[in-house]
């Protein structure tokens, strides 16, 4: 086989057979194709495409490039679950203890944060104490004893999505469907779950800024793990404002908190709830929906599920005392309020442009080198559709150092719209797709 042939097919509009996907994917982890006929492959996708065959190909081929996690020594449902991104999204931390304390298992390898959105890594590691790096013994360990592990990828998770996915991020070839599929699913199929729901996002602070986008990625996704003999569910999710009130990593930490504590309710807890149940329904526990549904609430209501974060986070070297006191998590120096400039309803939130002011504050990371600070960030007051008075606050910012400050008030100020009428009421969540 010929790779500047195949190149040359693929920009012609050509489907390309199961075997060129390998010998492709093959080529490339080993060396033999350089990373410039990679780049003008990736390129030829991003403007023709991938069929769904081809994209499970890819899909499988990338998975068979590193290890497979063998988690059946545990004895139990496994179930994971996969965010494709947004701003103020923790749901991870409060849905891996709630399922976890009704009877599943979650074993979740997640990701750091990198450009406006969030990452769970980032988030856990604000933890005094924990850590995300566990051996696979360890983190079966952690599995079996509480019910749940986050911890980061081994290096040797689907090492051909990573070569793919540097290359991807500096020749503008990362937003695309197929691309995006395999890569998510390539590291999910090798992580050891029975099932996995796929939380996807869709809005202006999402990767798929249309529901059109977002439905087909959730389809692609769907059907890739459906063909590797996994239970699938996706939920397109609304991410047009930040998910919860709190953008920044201790913050984030400490609203999951409370919502596992019920202290908080709203969209966050929602989302949250609505994944877990599907959790749990594709683990086959034999209860309907009205049932599942009635067990969360009591895991949430009764403490188990706060209970099962903090047994997790023992396990990982963290100090459990931080859920429960909050002075005990980092906290920025200073904290100043946005303040509105005019009387009226929030008609629009810039939700990527929100998770890049938290980013200036130090929050997040413009490079996967950067380093971040987990103290600070911003807590959001007010959301889509509420009223407001001029003079009233908006949001706070928790800050630590001075430098891009005023940039990130100037920027939230633009970033979130008052507008003199209601707008109408929104949808949160559109659609679940399963097989
Ligand atoms: N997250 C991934 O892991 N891969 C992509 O391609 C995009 C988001
Ligand atoms: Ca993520």
């Amino acid at each position: 086989m010929n790779t500047t042939e195949l190149i040359c097919k693929k920009r012609n509009k050509g489907i390309l057979n199961s075997e060129e996907i390998r010998f492709l994917i093959r080529g490339y982890v080993t060396g033999d194709i350089p990373d410039y006929q990679m780049a003008a492959l990736l390129m030829a996708i991003w403007f023709v495409g991938l069929d769904r065959r081809e994209t499970t190909d890819l899909t499988l081929t990338m998975a068979a490039s590193g290890e497979q996690i063998d988690l059946s020594s545990i004895p139990g449902f496994k179930v994971d679950k996969h965010s494709t991104g947004g701003v103020g999204d923790t749901t991870t931390l409060i849905v891996a203890p709630l399922v976890a304390a009704c009877g599943g298992l979650v074993p979740k390898m997640s990701g750091r944060g990198l450009g406006h959105t969030g990452g769970t890594l980032d988030k856990l590691e604000s933890i005094p104490g924990l850590s995300v790096h566990h051996s696979i013994d360890s983190f079966k360990r952690i599995v079996s004893d509480c019910g749940l592990a986050i911890i980061g990828q081994t290096a040797d998770l689907a090492p051909a999505d990573r070569l793919l996915y540097a290359l991807r991020d500096v020749t503008a070839t990362i937003d695309n469907i197929p691309l995006i599929a395999a890569s998510v699913m390539s590291k999910k199929l090798v992580s050891g779950s029975d099932a996995i729901v796929l939380d996807v996002k869709t809005g202006n602070g999402a990767f798929m800024g249309d529901i059109g986008s977002a439905e087909e990625l959730a389809r692609t996704m769907v059907a890739i793990g459906v063909k590797a003999g996994k239970k699938m569910t996706a939920l397109i999710t609304d991410m047009n404002q930040p998910l919860g009130n709190a953008i920044g990593n201790a913050l984030e930490v400490q609203e999951a908190v409370q919502v596992l504590k019920g202290e908080v309710a709203g969209e966050l807890k929602t989302v949250s709830l609505a994944l877990a149940t599907q959790m749990l329904l594709v683990s086959g526990i034999g209860v309907d929906e009205v049932e599942v549904c009635r067990r969360l609430e009591n895991a949430l209501a009764g403490g188990e599920a706060f209970d099962r974060l903090a047994r997790m986070v023992r396990a990982q070297g963290g100090n459990p005392e931080a859920l429960a006191d909050p002075g005990l998590l980092p906290r920025a120096s200073r904290q100043v309020a946005v303040n509105a400039r005019k009387t009226g309803f929030i008609t629009r939130v810039r939700t990527a442009e929100i998770g890049q002011c938290a980013l200036l504050l130090g929050a997040g990371r413009q490079k996967k080198s950067d380093s971040i600070d987990p103290a600070v960030g911003i807590r959001m007051h007010k959301r889509l559709g509420d009223p407001v008075q001029k003079g009233e606050t908006l949001a706070v910012f928790h800050i630590n150092k001075e430098d891009h400050r005023d940039e990130a008030l100037a920027r939230f100020q633009q970033a979130v719209q008052i507008g003199d009428s209601r707008p109408a009421a929104r949808t949160l969540i559109y659609k679940t797709i399963s097989n």
